[in-house]
């Protein structure tokens, strides 16, 4: 028996696209997609949904690589806003420029979204670190908040340290970011730079933690990933618990394109769901086809049982629902 499940169901409400990467650097065989390509992506994306896209670049290899290094990235954003899409730029905002900001507010841009790791420390005597890369980011929000921009922090959660993310918590509320975006990576792989070697759990449970202490309109959540409540009766006296649980969204609203152009699970899950280039870059055509959504459309698992369930080959058939279970 097929999987019993309906992919047009399932709509990406959000989409991050390596739209800068440094994966593709001295490598002639790939190139990266240029703006006509960009666009067809685009066009095949909004007849399925109307998704916010978060143009990023590569979390993972600690590049340097930027969305705002292309030179068409005001086109793409253009284009993108043209379709009904919800444009979002992620960057370290060292190339927005006093210029650019111009034109992105020209655009009709409202909102940035800055990664800010490493950017804040904990300081006794001034609160945090007043180093040159504090001061810089400090200025750049506060310029960019006088100028009528909606703040975002996105931070890749190389390590879970919580009186460090605390820290960062504390200046977000500061600034009154609208929300701080946590890109979770694998425990299990290593990028170049640092072994990666968080309980990502234990960080996904203590974000949801947290989020019960911040403001109401402030989001604050990996991506992914929803939260929910569980209730769970004990057999021997009745009595019903509850506990936050969490889901991965990945294949039911949440879909990664790298930057060769394959769409994965996320980042730090490098299966690979299908490749926009070939499929004519058509990104409907993979969100609709994989096995991989569809094995997890048909199962509502944590970020770390997803991890788990795709070690071993998917399975075809509905009974075979089991096999995952018995792990
Ligand atoms: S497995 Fe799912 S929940 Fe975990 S990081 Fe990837 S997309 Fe998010």
């Amino acid at each position: 028996m097929e999987l019993t499940i309906n992919p047009t169901d399932y709509r990406p409400r959000l989409i991050i696209w390596e739209i800068a990467c440094s994966c593709l650097e001295g490598n002639s065989s790939i190139k990266k997609f240029n703006t006509k390509e960009c666009f067809t992506i685009m066009d095949s994306i909004a007849e399925i949904s109307k998704p916010i896209i978060v143009l990023a670049s590569n979390y993972s290899e600690n590049s340097k690589c930027d969305p705002l290094d292309r030179a068409d990235i005001v086109d793409i954003l253009l284009y993108g806003n043209s379709l009904g899409l919800k444009m979002i730029v992620e960057t370290s905002g060292e190339k927005l420029t006093p210029d650019l900001r111009s034109v992105l507010k020209t655009i009709g841009t409202k909102c940035i979204r800055i990664l800010i790791n490493d950017h804040i420390k904990e300081d006794i005597e001034s609160k945090f670190v007043q180093n040159e890369k504090f001061n810089k980011l400090d200025n750049l929000i506060n310029q960019l908040k006088s100028e009528g921009f909606e703040i975002q922090l996105g931070i890749v959660l190389n390590s879970f340290n919580e009186r460090e993310l605390l820290f960062i918590v504390d200046y977000a509320v500061q600034k009154s970011s609208k929300g701080i975006y946590f890109h979770l990576q694998n425990p299990k792989s290593s990028s170049k730079l640092k072994k990666i070697s968080y309980n990502k759990e234990e960080a996904i449970n203590w974000i949801a933690n947290q989020k019960k202490l911040l403001p109401d309109d402030m989001y604050f959540s990996p991506q992914c990933i929803k939260y929910g409540i569980k209730h769970k009766e004990d057999e021997e006296n009745g009595e019903t618990t509850n506990h936050t649980t969490h889901w991965c969204l990945s294949g039911k609203t949440f879909a990664y394109i790298n930057g060769k152009g394959e769409v994965q699970i996320c980042n730090s899950i490098k299966n690979v769901c299908g490749d926009l280039r070939k499929t004519n870059l058509s990104f409907a055509q993979i969100w609709y086809n994989s096995e991989i959504f569809n094995w997890l459309r048909y199962n509502n698992f944590s970020c770390t049982e997803t991890q788990i369930s795709l070690t071993r080959p998917i399975p075809k058939s509905s009974e075979s629902k089991e096999i995952y279970e018995n792990i």
